[in-house]
């Protein structure tokens, strides 16, 4: 028969608390999805055990890009359990849950409470929960995070967007409810020719490291503007789990978090 205290250690070892990273941006179309599917899948090739929610409750997309669309969650004794993606990465999103190709008219308190239950699934040994925020300031994303309060957020940007005031606004959400901002990624930075793989700069380069400077806030690395990134994402198959410069972009940026 174990002790008191033999029980208590079991007790603690088994509520294993979570870390939750929200990837979020001022606006739609940045890349948010694309840099949160493959952030996971970085991570994890890291050796954490890491998870998936697809917080963009009006535009779910991560079941595509992780290529578990067909999955259906179980559910056990009223919490959800999360489907399995071929990279090996549990998740949950709305698309799961909902019939495909409909919309969703929810308000703002049905939308959370939706979310809520995504991310208070049974995670298991999930170390690290990839959180996909919705894009934009709304309610359900200032409610998400203070009632999750995330360990950090990652902002994602395009260059064009960096002098813009979306990206701040995003910041400030964080900054407002004392989630630590562990930094700002530029994506689409930089056109990767498909042909010979040369890099060239339209819209100029060290933009986002200067604007990341001037905000007081690391930069995590920036990810080109590449048609690979874009038909391994429309295919299912995230660019993370290579090893070409698309790939590896990626793992930069999963080091600069995981540090
Ligand atoms: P968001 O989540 O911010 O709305 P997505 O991740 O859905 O943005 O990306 C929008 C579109 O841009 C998608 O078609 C995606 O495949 C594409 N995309 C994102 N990042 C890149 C990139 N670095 N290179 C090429 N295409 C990209």
């Amino acid at each position: 028969v174990p002790g008191v205290q033999d029980v208590r250690i079991a007790m603690t070892t088994e509520r294993k608390s979570i870390r939750i990273i929200a990837v979020a941006s001022g606006k739609g179309g940045v890349g948010k999805s694309t840099l949160s599917a493959n952030l996971a899948v970085a991570l994890k090739r890291l050796g954490f055990s890491v998870g998936i929610v697809d917080a963009d409750i009006y535009g779910p997309s991560q079941a595509r890009l992780m290529n578990s669309e067909d999955k259906k969650p179980q559910a056990q004794d009223k919490r959800l359990i999360p489907v399995d993606s071929p990279a090996g990465i549990p998740m949950l999103s709305m698309a799961h849950l909902v019939e495909p190709g409909k919309a969703l008219a929810w308000r703002g308190p049905m939308a959370g409470n939706a979310l809520s239950q995504l991310i208070d699934a049974d995670w298991g040994e999930t170390e690290i929960l990839i959180v996909d925020m919705p894009p934009g300031t709304g309610d359900v994303q200032l409610s998400m995070v203070q009632k999750h309060k995330p360990a950090g957020a990652v902002i994602v940007s395009t260059p064009q967007d960096l002098a813009l005031i979306d990206a701040r606004r995003a910041i400030s959400l964080f900054e407002q409810t004392q989630v630590p901002i562990i930094g700002l990624v530029e994506n689409m930075a930089g056109y990767s020719c498909p042909h010979c793989g040369e890099i060239s700069d339209p819209f100029g380069t060290g933009g986002a490291e200067a604007a990341a400077a001037q905000l007081g806030m690391a930069f995590l690395g920036r990810i080109p503007l590449a048609i690979d990134i874009r038909l391994k994402s429309d295919a299912g198959d995230p660019p993370a789990a290579g090893e070409d410069a698309s790939g590896q972009a990626f793992h930069a940026v999963a080091d600069q978090v995981a540090r």
